[in-house]
């Protein structure tokens, strides 16, 4: 009797998160959006107004709602290590784009910030196999830590700390619940800042194009999982596709159908 009411309330959590971007104007970006490897996942949470993959939605909300949970407590505790200034917001202007920074802990005392990543068991694992953080997590970290700097003059270092959501086993390895894992990143990569400004500008223009000419499906307007990354970081260009997956638009989205046809998915 109960269940379609949390049901409900958990997609209501989306939609207040939605409706906030949706606030955004097309000059704005926010850093998570820089990143992004997928222009069309942007596209799509930007305008709202798609179909939504419900089961997905649910998996999108379950790392939502445990990420949100650990930085508010945090965020009580105000001590040690982490003591946070949520409130903080390190916005920066970059060829007329206004680019939002809202990283998940800012310790001020010792110059650092920390990014929080729930993840599923297969990803941790993966993680844990690969011994290196997601590349777009690297990115945006690298995108904070280069933001403050610029704002403020002080140089922050970083930290990644992925956080399992249940226990399970991949490849053979073992993950437990909640288990943890943290990388420290020193300082960011100059040449990385110039391939997300780069970005940054390609983002805003695909998405003023798709918007207002409303012409989002046209072939090469956007960059998918599929390609953003691959030009320049050298990895392959199926890397990022298992996000495509995890993609709460995944039902309407026109190159999900085609990586499927082709057997990618
Ligand atoms: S399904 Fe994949 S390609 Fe389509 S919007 Fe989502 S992440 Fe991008």
């Amino acid at each position: 009797m109960y269940v379609k009411e949390i049901r409900e309330i958990i997609q209501d959590d989306y939609k207040i998160r939605q409706a906030e971007r949706q606030l955004l104007t097309l000059g704005e970006l926010t850093a998570t959006e820089v990143i992004n490897p997928c222009h069309a996942q942007v596209f799509f949470r930007r305008v709202g107004k798609f179909e939504l993959n419900e089961d997905t939605l649910m998996t999108v909300e379950h790392g939502s709602i445990l990420h949100d949970w650990i930085t508010e407590h945090l965020a009580s505790k105000g001590l040690g290590r982490y003591s946070i200034r949520k409130e903080l917001v390190y916005n920066l202007t970059i060829a007329n784009i206004l680019i939002r920074g809202h990283p998940d802990v800012i310790d001020l005392e010792n110059s650092a910030i920390v990014e929080l990543k729930t993840i599923n068991p297969v990803g941790m694992a993966f993680v844990k196999m690969r011994g290196e953080p997601h590349l777009d997590h690297l990115l945006q970290v690298e995108l904070y830590m280069f933001m403050i700097h610029s704002r403020t003059g002080r140089k922050f270092s970083g930290s990644i700390v992925y956080i399992s959501r249940a226990k399970g086993y991949y490849k053979g390895i073992e993950v437990k619940d909640l288990e943890m894992l943290e990388f420290d990143i020193k300082d960011y990569e100059p040449k990385h800042i110039g391939f997300l400004q780069g970005k940054a500008k390609i983002l805003s223009d695909q998405l003023r194009k798709s918007i207002e000419e409303n012409r989002m499906y046209a072939e090469g307007v956007v960059e998918t999982t599929r390609n953003s990354y691959a030009r320049v970081f050298g990895v392959e260009d199926t890397e990022y596709l298992w996000k495509c997956r995890f993609c709460e638009y995944n039902i309407v989205c026109p190159w999900y159908a085609r990586y499927r046809e082709e057997g990618l998915l």
